[in-house]
């Protein structure tokens, strides 16, 4: 699957996710499975994905003729999330999109055009929609009846909005493209329904979206690509005409995907379109569409959109790419911004293209965007948010930055309101969605542990009986993660553990005994066998300091351990803004010097590096600088010519290495997610003939009084 990716790890294996980068190990990899003498019952075997069994998968999955889902969504409530991910969830709630309905315009209530009747009111396009699809979700997960009730009180509205026709919700929209409809907002309700229906089973969704559907296919071909948002987000609508056949087997529905294919924006052409949300959510529409079409080149160019953006775009640690608010030619340098709706919706397709094809490598790169980028993108309490995160950004102001940046005006500090109108709204659905799709069911009736997090899983397995797993871990702080399943009886099933690329020499013990395996990168190690009450399962995934380095971007390096790529400590000054005291905005000042490069022997580089893990329990909020549970210390020096520039942007990176005369310091380095000021892609310090002066940007420096 990684073919055209020439990113490697120079004493090990190729890692996922990055064009065009270096990754050097600075320790040995452990390779040996242990062998001691098992007693225990089992078969074990590495896999790159399950293969369907003769029987019928024991939840909803692909009807023919759709392609058999490897992976199957469990129902939403069957997970429970623990430890920091569970914070994460009740933070949200306590923070802004917990009470946007008493934040933001668009989800007031009263009036609103989607919760009348008639369809008639204000707020009738995408913000209402996008917060609800991560509120009622977040509810779900967290089984919290007051947002629940909440939720229900606007599908309930919403239901009841439904024409004769099968049109819902906005009448305005049904004619907003100069007299077309305008049918984007539409595409998130859905998916907002689609999530009440798993939770509750409501009897009335299924049909009242069958009949929405049944209107869109009388629809005109040309209706599919009309507009500049519908054209490019009909996948959207694709992957609920298939949700929808799954629980009807009307067959119509595939016509109907196969007309929006036909007719909308053709990303299985290529990266069409350059607007960051516009990629992260159509870039996967080759590998929606494949289900139906069976052709494997035609999942295989999801990869390839993927791989075209990140390896020109994403040259940077973090998950994410430049795109702010367009990827645009010469702005590739760590310091262009990734979109809060970017992150969110990159991490749903990378959800989506897991289950539909199996690969692991989705699931990682899932988790470098939840572990890296999220937090970054939010105030520590979740009750504020920016525009754009970026992998080497020093000082979040309202400075206008453009052109530097694409987008004029604020993009940079934090705030709940709508300056980030589309990311305020949308990030509602991050955590909720990472969190519902932590484990898997499996087209052979197994498991899959596929995100790893402390959970509760209930879910049924084999026959048909239930099993539940409850997973410890403080992952991806710790390496290790702890399984112990509870069952009425003997139940046998095979169990998938997800090993991912930056992992060599992953382990597994069985009830206290080291279990015969093999592993390898980006794969997945099935135990099978009749488990009992009380079995329990240690899985190590080994991780390891590494250093990768960013060929395209003028050979800086970034310093990771397992998923977690980490950036400069810098001292944080937070200032508040605006007028209201309950929901105060912040700019964020560095206190402390950043323009350092990292100075190591790149012969012996594991000498400058120094792991330093903290003991005791994890911190319920462990993406705070004060709460990290592994820091970095490095050695570097000061380049004094790096500044910012006069907009309190940080200067691009210039090819390394690098001259400094100046003293050799020790820097700490900190886990990227927990950084809201950091430089994560650094110069490289060296004296050799080839080594360059930092030419002095021609910018006047920032003043230093903030
Ligand atoms: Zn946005």
């Amino acid at each position: 699957m990684n073919k055209n990716l020439n990113s490697t790890w120079l004493t090990s294996k190729p890692i996922m996710s990055k064009a065009g980068v270096t990754v050097v190990s600075l320790a040995l990899l452990i390779t040996s499975v242990c062998c001691g003498v098992a007693a225990e019952n089992y078969e074990s075997k590495l896999v790159a994905a399950p293969t369907p069994s003769s029987e019928p998968p024991l939840y909803t999955a692909n009807r023919q003729p759709l392609v058999p889902s490897p992976f199957i969504k469990l129902p939403t409530g069957s997970i429970i999330p623990r430890g920091w991910l569970h914070h994460q969830l009740e933070l949200e709630k306590a923070g802004m999109t917990g009470h946007l309905e008493e934040i933001s315009k668009w989800c007031k209530f009263e009036g609103n055009a989607w919760a009348s009747p008639e369809g008639k009111g204000h707020s009738a396009w995408e913000e209402l929609p996008y917060w609800l699809k991560g509120y009622g979700d977040l509810g779900y997960v967290l089984k919290d009846e007051e947002i629940i009730g909440h939720t229900r009180k606007w599908i309930e509205a919403v239901l009841a909005s439904q024409e004769p026709d099968g049109w819902f919700g906005p009448r305005s929209l049904k004619t907003g493209l100069e007299g077309k409809p305008d049918l984007w907002p539409h595409m998130v309700m859905c998916n907002v329904l689609q999530s009440f229906y798993e939770y509750t089973g409501d009897p009335r969704v299924v049909p009242f979206l069958t009949k929405y559907f049944k209107w869109l296919n009388t629809r005109p071909g040309n209706n599919f690509g009309a507009g500049y948002w519908p054209k490019l987000r009909f996948g959207d609508n694709i992957e609920t005409a298939y949700w929808i056949y799954n629980r009807t087997g009307e067959p119509w529905l595939l016509e109907l995907a196969k007309k929006i294919h036909d007719n909308m924006a053709r990303w299985d052409s290529g990266v069409i379109n350059w607007h960051n949300v516009n990629i992260t959510q159509g870039f996967r529409e080759p590998g929606i569409y494949y289900q139906q079409v069976h052709d494997q080149k035609v999942l295989q160019i999801a990869e390839q959109n993927y791989e075209a953006v990140m390896g020109t775009y994403g040259q940077f640690p973090g998950g994410g790419f430049g795109g702010d608010e367009n990827c645009r030619p010469g702005f590739t340098d760590p310091r262009q911004g990734f979109e809060t709706c970017g992150i969110v919706e990159f991490m749903h397709s990378f959800e989506m293209l897991l289950k539909i094809s199996g690969a692991p490598v989705w699931a990682d790169r899932c988790e470098e965007l939840a572990f890296n980028s999220l937090p970054a993108a939010m105030t520590p309490d979740l009750k504020g948010l920016h525009y754009l995160t970026c992998a080497n950004q020093v000082q979040l102001d309202t400075t206008n930055k453009a052109p530097a940046i694409e987008n004029s005006g604020d993009m940079f500090a934090y705030s709940p309101f709508e300056v980030y109108r589309c990311c305020q709204h949308n990030v509602s659905h991050g955590w909720p969605y990472y969190a519902e799709e932590l484990w898997l069911a499996t087209a052979d009736r197994g498991l899959c542990a596929s995100l790893y997090s402390a959970i509760e899983v209930s879910a049924k397995v084999g026959t048909g009986g239930t099993v539940r797993i409850t997973e410890e871990t403080d992952y991806p702080f710790n390496e290790a993660i702890n399984f112990k399943i509870t069952s009425d009886g003997p139940v046998r099933f095979p169990l998938y553990l997800r090993v991912p690329g930056w992992c060599s020499g992953a382990k597994v013990t069985l009830n206290g005994k080291p279990a015969r395996v093999e592993s390898r990168q980006l794969s997945y190690i099935v135990l099978e066998r009749t488990w009992k009450n009380g079995d329990s399962i240690r899985l190590d995934l080994p991780m390891h300091l590494a250093l990768r380095r960013w060929e395209k971007n003028n050979n800086a390096v970034s310093v990771e351990y397992g998923p977690l790529a980490f950036s400069l400590r810098i001292g944080e000054r937070w200032d508040t803004f605006g007028n209201d005291k309950k929901w105060p905005e912040f700019q964020v000042f560095p206190t402390t010097a950043w323009n350092y490069g990292l100075a190591f022997d790149e012969k012996n580089p594991e000498k400058s590096f120094k792991l330093v893990k903290k003991s005791g329990l994890l911190p319920p909020q462990p993406f705070v600088p004060e709460n990290v549970p592994i820091e970095i210390r490095a050695s570097a020096r000061k380049i004094p010519a790096w500044r910012q520039e006069a907009n309190g942007l940080v200067g691009k990176l210039q090819p390394s290495p690098v001259k400094s005369q100046e003293p050799i310091e020790t820097v700490t380095m900190i886990p990227m997610g927990a950084a809201r000021l950091r430089i994560t892609s650094f110069p490289v310090i060296g004296n050799s003939s080839d080594a360059h002066e930092w030419s002095a940007s021609k910018e006047p420096p920032v003043s230093a009084s903030h």
